[in-house]
């Protein structure tokens, strides 16, 4: 280019060297990112990549997405698995740590990989796709298990899978008995838009409701193209949810929280739950103490409608699940 502006990214970016050539990577940062490569997944989608301000060394969705050296540093308190998913997972693909509820994973690619994932040690674009008798065996388990009301489809990502394939799972869940509701995490919405065509939104139609639950940290990730995807879905009769990370750098002050959950209700979109950090290796520079993220919550209560306002959580280490962080008011005081 004359001007030495990067060329418009027109396909996904999964190289440090595609991201340099992008221009959303120094060159003296290359051989860091090029070390954090050969460990952890890289995704930025043209949707994403559209987001970033290069010119920004800050900038808050260029800091979810970007590989830094950083990433190669566990701290003493960070856990491959942060979340201890395997002694409550019965068979593959599948993780049942309350009653009423249980985790489907049928594949564990993503859209983009956030450098901050609590499952990083397992995401990425080839293998934990479910074979045909893992998925038979997993739903033989939904199959035959009545407690569990409600089968969460998350991974990786599921709206990766084909409209067919998706329809077909969330048919086969749907026609149990004693599932009442089902719902997918995704970050296809914002990270990728264009891939909610119809045909996904379609897929969506079930017979019982479907909450999506929106994964999104930035009040700018909910372009107007965002918006349109998450209104088709809407449209399709899905219930659309916001689940947030607390990330420093990202959205760790009033203001950003502010703007992202009005982003969010903007695009039909209601807060759930706003994460803390899980400690995940490699991750230590997007935490916030928790007693700033309380602090930040006490700040909006009142600022900003009700409907706003998402729970704080913390996965307890360990397995022991996930738990609200308050904040708490005396109810006497003034
Ligand atoms: C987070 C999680 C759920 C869903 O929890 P909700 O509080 O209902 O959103 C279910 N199962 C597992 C294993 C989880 O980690
Ligand atoms: S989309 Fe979700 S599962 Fe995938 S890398 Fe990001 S945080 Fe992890």
């Amino acid at each position: 280019m004359p001007d030495g502006t990067p060329p418009r990214v027109t396909r996904t970016l999964t190289s440090p060297r595609a991201l340099q050539a992008a221009g959303l990577l120094p060159a003296a940062a290359l051989p860091g990112a090029e070390a954090v490569a050969a460990r952890y997944s890289i995704a930025v989608t043209p949707a994403v990549a559209a987001l970033i301000d290069p010119a920004d060394p800050a900038d808050p969705i260029a800091r979810q997405y970007i590989p830094d050296a950083a990433e190669l540093l566990t701290a003493p308190h960070e856990l491959d698995d942060p979340t201890a998913d395997g002694p409550f997972t019965p068979v593959k693909g599948v993780v049942h740590r309350y009653p009423d509820r249980a985790l489907l994973k049928p594949l564990l690619a993503c859209p983009v990989y956030c450098r901050f994932c609590f499952r990083r040690e397992a995401v990425g674009p080839d293998g934990g796709l479910l074979t045909e008798p893992e998925l038979e065996a997993a739903l033989d388990w939904f199959a035959a298990t009545p407690a569990v009301r409600e089968a969460i489809l998350t991974g990786g990502d599921p709206l990766m899978l084909s409209p067919r394939r998706l329809a077909a799972m969330l048919g086969r869940l749907a026609a149990l008995p004693q599932i009442e509701i089902l719902r997918i995490h995704s970050r296809v919405p914002v990270a990728a838009p264009g891939l909610v065509t119809p045909a996904l939104a379609a897929a969506l139609e079930t017979a019982k409701p479907l909450y999506l639950c929106v994964h999104a940290n930035h009040a700018r990730e909910f372009t107007a193209e965002a918006a349109g995807a998450l209104a088709r879905l809407a449209r399709a009769g899905v219930v659309l949810l916001g689940q947030s990370v607390l990330l420093r750098g990202v959205n760790d002050s009033a203001e950003a929280l502010e703007a992202l959950f009005r982003a969010m209700l903007r695009a039909r979109v209601k807060p759930y739950y706003l994460h803390q950090l899980d400690p995940a290796p490699g991750t230590a520079r997007f935490a916030v103490p928790v007693e700033e993220g309380r602090a930040l919550l006490r700040a909006l209560r009142g600022r900003v409608t009700g409907l706003a306002w998402p729970t704080y959580v913390q996965e307890r280490p360990a397995g022991g699940g996930k738990v609200p962080l308050g904040p708490e008011w005396d109810a006497k005081a003034g």
